[in-house]
């Protein structure tokens, strides 16, 4: 969740006073950090996941599943270990994981204890390394609990009986129809998020996401689980006041967003140019790899027509006020805002020639005096445009302790708007000015899977393709607009093998004009960029010849018949150029099999596989609806299956756990 500092909160009519000062010396901050790092070269990459769990406790009596509010407690024992080993060089194991708290009261975050180094035999110490997590985690759980890695939960906000212990719905921070504020980590930070963001935005956040219309579901669908209170305005009639859409599920509540899990993954650059290249070049696949690592198909009990859960987030956390969204004309906030505070990216910022000025084809939104400020301070246009855009949005918890610091050795306030954009990729500058940790980029789309397997294949893939892609020196960019297309496509139900994406044709740097594509690593000649055809025709007919419409089976697999090689292709020629043992390159073959069988469709994706076991589930009704018995039969299956008790061929293929 970014930064955790401890302190006292301000209410939302206070912090917005402050905001300006926080963003003032928050760039301050940035450029005081940019001017000690901007030189900083690192020689080695340094990289690591984030696995997000939920804690789900198993009532065996009644046969019911329910989210386990007890992770605090879990997570000082954890974080005691952590510490009590860090003091004891003997004690390996424990050192190798580290836990961080999560939005959900019921959630955790765990990553390895130390980034992974070098390539490739130190991959196989991922999947080592999340199981070992997973077995941790445990460890400190009653024996009714288990960790379980689920992008989103079912039955979350269902009446009565989807936490532990249970709580009435309602409570002052996120006035939920469904949650009670109990459902929110404890720590002070957190309530006050999902509070200001309420306030700021002049609502209760409203979710909508389509129903999944089965034989039996009723059209229109009105949901009848919908309760009325009469605490608050707003709650009088979420039907009848327009929050609640027919045909949607809907819900109200931050939770229902931040309470998802993901699969993150961070790795080092050598220096800043390298950091801003990969952010780019990866952001193009974030929609593809959320599509294929699609997870997230149930809310609040029923099934939806969407398998991802990026939207629920985006929408859980929607600050902007009716100005800012375009539903009132402009009086006392200063610009319209297209997005969400938690949503894909609007620029590209690599200096790298391949990133055409025409690409960024959004019309970015950014602070000017920011800009100004940057500028003036010798940051280029594309960083200045990327911070300025990041700052347009107001601190949503500021603590009182923290609002005067030092600005040459404090980032809090330049992290404090860093860190609650929460967008498909992330540029993380050093942490300070005298860290040993250099320039990151994090990608941010996949969701979370429901093995170590899957997991560390997912992340075995995304670190390998980051390395063909510095190593090739690809070029993947395509208007930054079709990656919002692609964006809006990755959710529809069974996208990966249902829906085509926009990708580049020719990805790799031409050597002259009109050759072949090729794969030779970065070196080889490249000529500049005016002598390419394709720069002489207006822009939007170079577009449609830079780019076209593919299936993830094309973009991963490749397309033989025109020479496209796939990202698979690409990993593997570039493993191809290393001296892999052929031990070594046996394991990694397993992991990228998964991507492959994923993408080709040989393999379902997370959601596909639920959805299939919710409608062949004997209690299904044909009417969308995910009760608590089907439920509880799913998290047992998912538990069964991460111990290795139950095989299921048509998720993992010949894997075994
Ligand atoms: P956040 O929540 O801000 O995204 P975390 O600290 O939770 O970040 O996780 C960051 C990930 O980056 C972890 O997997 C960690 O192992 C990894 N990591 C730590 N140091 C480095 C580094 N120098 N370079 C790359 N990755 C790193
Ligand atoms: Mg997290
Ligand atoms: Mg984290
Ligand atoms: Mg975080
Ligand atoms: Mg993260
Ligand atoms: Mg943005």
């Amino acid at each position: 969740m970014g930064l955790l500092s401890l302190g006292t909160p301000m209410h939302w009519d206070e912090a917005k006073k402050h905001a300006h000062h926080v963003r003032t010396h928050g760039i301050i901050q940035f450029l005081n950090l940019w001017e000690a790092t901007k030189d900083s070269q690192k020689d080695c990459l340094l990289w690591g996941d984030e696995v997000e769990y939920m804690v789900v406790s198993f009532d065996e009596e009644t046969k019911r599943a329910r989210l386990s509010l007890r992770v605090w407690e879990i997570l000082q024992v954890l974080a005691k270990q952590e510490e009590d080993a860090k003091l004891d060089p003997t004690n390996k194991q424990l050192v190798d994981s580290s836990w961080h708290p999560e939005f959900g009261r019921y959630m955790l975050e765990g990553t390895p204890g130390q980034p992974y180094m070098g390539l490739p035999r130190d991959l196989l110490a991922v999947e080592r390394n999340m199981k070992l997590r997973r077995e941790l985690a445990r460890k400190y759980m009653k024996p009714n609990e288990v960790p379980i890695t689920l992008t989103s939960y079912p039955r979350l906000g269902c009446a009565g009986e989807c936490l532990d212990p249970h709580y009435k719905p309602h409570g002052p921070a996120a006035r939920s129809l469904f949650l009670p504020d109990e459902v929110i980590n404890a720590h002070a930070r957190f309530p006050t998020l999902a509070a200001n963001i309420r306030r700021r935005r002049g609502s209760k956040v409203a979710i909508n996401m389509p129903i999944f219309h089965d034989k039996n579901t009723p059209k229109p669908f009105i949901d009848p689980t919908i309760p009325t209170f009469d605490d608050y305005p707003e709650d009088k009639n979420a039907i009848e006041q327009g929050a609640a859409l027919p045909d949607h599920i809907y819900m109200d509540a931050m939770a229902f967003g931040m309470g998802c899990s993901c699969l993150q993954i961070t790795f080092q650059a050598v220096n800043v140019e390298e950091a801003r290249k990969i952010y780019d070049q990866m952001a193009t696949l974030g929609p593809i790899m959320l599509a294929l690592t699609a997870a997230a198909p149930i809310y609040r009990g029923y099934l939806s027509d969407v398998d991802c859960r990026w939207n629920v987030i985006a929408q859980s956390v929607d600050d902007r006020t009716e100005e800012e969204r375009g539903l009132k004309p402009l009086k006392d906030n200063k610009y319209r805002i297209p997005k969400s505070r938690y949503d894909s990216i609007d620029s590209y910022i690599s200096n790298d020639p391949n990133n055409k000025p025409e690409y960024n084809d959004i019309p970015l939104i950014y602070d000017k005096d920011i800009y100004k400020k940057l500028s003036d301070n010798g940051i280029d246009d594309l960083l200045a445009r990327h911070i300025s855009h990041l700052f347009i949005r107001d601190p949503l918890v500021i603590f009182h302790e923290l609002l005067n610091v030092d600005d040459n050795e404090s980032t809090d306030h330049f992290e404090n708007l860093q860190s609650t954009n929460w967008q498909t990729m992330r540029f993380k500058p050093p942490p300070s000015k005298t860290s040993p940790i250099g320039w990151r980029v994090e990608f941010r789309s996949m969701e979370v899977q429901l093995t170590d397997f899957e997991n560390a294949a997912f992340a075995i893939f995304i670190v390998l393709v980051t390395r063909a892609v510095l190593s090739f020196n690809t070029n993947f960019y395509i208007p930054i607009s079709k990656v919002d297309e692609n964006m809006k496509v990755a959710h529809h139900r069974n996208a990966v093998l249902g829906e085509k994406f926009h990708f580049r044709k020719q990805i790799f740097p031409q050597s002259r004009p009109g050759t072949p594509a090729t794969g030779t690593p970065s070196g080889s000649p490249r000529v500049s960029h005016a002598t390419l055809p394709h720069l002489n025709r207006p822009a939007g007919q170079s577009q449609s010849e830079e780019y076209e419409l593919m299936t993830i089976d094309e973009i991963i697999n490749g397309k033989p018949s025109v020479g496209f090689p796939g990202l698979l292709g690409l990993v593997n020629n570039y493993l191809n150029t290393l001296n892999v043992d052929i031990e070594t390159r046996c394991e990694i073959s397993k992991y990228l099999e998964l991507i492959k069988k994923r993408a080709n469709g040989t393999l379902m994706t997370a959601a596909s596989w639920m959805r299939q076991f919710v409608q062949n589930h004997p209690e299904y009704k044909q009417d969308s609806v995910v009760s608590e018995k089907i439920n509880y039969d799913l998290m047992k299956t998912v538990e069964k299956i991460n111990k290795g008790e139950v095989q299921v061929p048509e998720l993992l293929g010949n894997f075994t756990v």
